[in-house]
């Protein structure tokens, strides 16, 4: 059986001629499974009859299905998603006012084992195919919109939900390039965040990238042996090295590079963290977002009260580092950023 999604235009040209087909075939299946979202080779009308019986015997669009969709009071959803293998990956569709957010996963759990994090405690499985990235944008949004129906507004992509993009780089960087191009998806690249917890080796490739992203760094400490308590990586990629990665990173004419901070009560939060991380980001064109932990049982920390925040965030804001509180979405079904993995409390 051959996997429509994830394949280019020019490999599902490849595909309908060994197929014994026309190459403008693949161009036409390109356009349904993509441009129309269609995720059931049914769908594919453009083919005959005979072509799409033909196509269903040694070929699907995608083996990604929804176990079970979770709907949190805020509008948020949570999605729990098989794999043709049986694994279990989480997205998250946020809805707001003038776009949408879709949050994906990249790999089946997750590697870094960043001591806040719920998907950490699966350890990684595997990483997803680029195929597999792609089924859950498609299939979150004809969930949301129906198949083939057009967004209402544009829709921002955040690789923020299970696993390390810049561990699965080619996958990742593959399923960009799929979702960028307007003939397709048409989700362009600015709209596109990849989030790191610091594989420096890969944030030098991803400077290099014709087509790039956004980049956020996942900082959530001040100094080498904090990092290294929350963010293990740390120990091969040093906050020393980091950020020489993120001074040297080229940024577009507007672009500023993002860097999250989990707020974990006593642990990082105190005046001297920030001062400390205004220091570590001088001269760099940065933004940070400030994330108020969010608990599971398995986890042994707090989120810093509202109030510490905001003096932490003061703190940068006096300094010109614009700084940001990032408002918890889908609490209430465990959806939102490091909670994947935890089984939600509520199913509505
Ligand atoms: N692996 C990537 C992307 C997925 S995690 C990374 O770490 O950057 C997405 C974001 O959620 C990261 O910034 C991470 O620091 C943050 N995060 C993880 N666990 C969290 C938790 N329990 N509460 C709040 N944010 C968390
Ligand atoms: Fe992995 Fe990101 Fe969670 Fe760290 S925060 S364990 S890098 S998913």
């Amino acid at each position: 059986m051959t996997t429509l999604l994830g394949k280019t235009e020019e490999e599902l040209v490849e595909f309908a001629r060994t197929i014994g087909e026309a190459p403008f075939r693949g161009r036409q299946i390109y356009r349904a499974v993509y441009g129309r979202r269609a995720l059931d080779i049914a769908q594919v009308t453009e083919l005959s009859k005979d072509l799409r019986d033909k196509l269903n015997s040694i070929a699907r669009v995608t083996e990604t299905r929804i176990v079970d969709v979770f709907y949190s009071t805020d509008g948020t959803r949570r999605y729990l998603l098989k794999l043709g293998d049986g694994r279990e990956v989480e997205a998250v569709f946020m809805p707001e006012e003038r776009r949408d957010t879709i949050c994906i996963s990249c790999q089946v759990g997750c590697a870094v084992g960043c001591d806040f994090c719920m998907t950490a405690r699966l350890g990684v499985k595997r990483g997803m195919t680029a195929g597999e990235i792609v089924s859950q944008v498609i299939i979150v949004l004809n969930e949301v919109y129906g198949a083939g129906n057009e967004p209402p507004h544009g829709t921002n992509l955040v690789f923020m939900g299970m696993g390390e993009a810049f561990l699965n780089y080619n996958e990742v960087m593959k399923s960009i390039r799929i979702m960028a191009d307007e003939n397709g998806l048409g989700i362009s690249p600015k709209r596109v965040t990849v989030s790191t917890s610091g594989v420096i080796p890969r944030i030098y490739d991803f400077a290099e990238e014709p087509i790039r992203p956004r980049l956020a760094i996942s900082l959530s400490a001040t100094t080498e042996e904090q990092r290294t308590r929350l963010v293990p990586i740390n120990s091969k990629y040093t906050l020393a090295e980091l950020m020489k990665a993120c001074r040297a990173y080229p940024l577009g004419e507007r672009e500023r590079l993002t860097f999250e901070y989990v707020m974990l009560d006593g642990v990082n939060d105190s005046d001297e963290d920030a001062r400390r991380l205004v220091k570590l980001l001088n001269g760099i064109r940065a933004k940070v977002n400030l994330i108020p932990h969010n608990p599971a049982p398995e986890l042994p920390y707090r989120s810093s009260p509202m109030e510490r925040i905001l003096s932490f965030q003061k703190i940068l804001i006096d300094k010109d580092v614009p700084a940001f509180i990032r408002k918890p979405r889908g609490q209430d079904i465990s959806a939102a950023c490091g909670q994947l993995a935890a089984r939600p409390q509520a199913n509505g």
